[in-house]
């Protein structure tokens, strides 16, 4: 599913709070691709992401799927949209915590017409040992792992990806970011991912630097790294 940005604004405060944080962004991601949101802390890079699924509302400009603008869609055409084809894994896993690895993952695939299987899923994360656990006895890369089965479970055609290893060590985040390229090249689902971290940038297809609410920089690699090569 290709995904077009154009002109997208957005502002907090009133008056003389009033703070431009994003000041017109323009981008196409190509579908299949791993993209990656750079930039310092308060550049954007999550009301951008926020944006894109439908978490907050753009001041101005428009998102289109496939050639089709976002808000030309009624809200139930938009619920489905965010339903069936959005994926998101947050920096903070929020898994719900008296249902079991298991039961988490099974909740991501209640909302899909076309989920995966959750046992393959199981496996494919390294949680089958796991699944009957509840999120508390789990490790935070365990439990990041439960939170990527719950957004990826419904075969979604985009995957957001919040600074998903922002809580986690060195090894851990490897692993994590190892994961989602492997859900990117099995499931074939565009990943657009914020990161502060420029160290991550050769794993992605496309490295999209914000500063200040703008873009700065738009690179194209033309070959990916394997996150597992990836040193900071
Ligand atoms: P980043 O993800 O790059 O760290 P954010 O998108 O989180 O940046 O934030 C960009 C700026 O917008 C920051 O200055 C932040 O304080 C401000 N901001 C974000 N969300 C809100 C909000 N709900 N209300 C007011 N200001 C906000």
């Amino acid at each position: 599913m290709q995904l077009q940005l154009n002109d997208i604004r957005k502002s907090f405060g009133e008056g003389e709070n009033r703070t431009e944080v994003l000041r017109g962004i323009s981008c196409t991601i190509a579908p299949g691709s791993i993209t990656i949101l750079l930039g310092p802390s308060g550049s954007g890079k999550s009301t951008l992401l926020n944006i894109i699924g439908g978490i907050e509302s753009a001041d101005s400009g428009s998102i289109l799927l496939d050639g089709k603008p976002l808000d030309a869609l009624g809200d139930r055409a938009l619920t489905r949209y965010r339903r069936e084809h959005l994926g998101y894994v947050f920096q903070a896993y929020h898994l719900v915590p008296n249902l079991t690895v298991r039961e988490n993952i099974e909740v991501g695939a209640y909302l899909s017409s076309h989920p995966l299987n959750v046992d393959e899923l199981l496996r494919l994360l390294g949680l089958w040992e796991h699944r009957d656990k509840l999120p508390n006895q789990l490790s935070g890369g365990q439990q990041q792992r439960t939170a990527i089965g719950r957004a990826i479970v419904k075969a979604p055609d985009i995957l957001l990806c919040d600074e998903p290893t922002g809580a986690l060590d060195y090894a851990t985040s490897k692993e994590i970011l190892q994961l989602i390229e492997d859900v990117n090249l099995r499931y074939g689902c565009t990943v657009l991912m914020v990161t502060h971290n420029a160290a991550l940038s050769p794993m992605a297809d496309r490295v999209i630097r914000l500063r200040d609410g703008a873009i700065r920089d738009d690179a194209q690699h033309d070959m990916r790294v394997h996150a597992v090569a990836l040193a900071w």
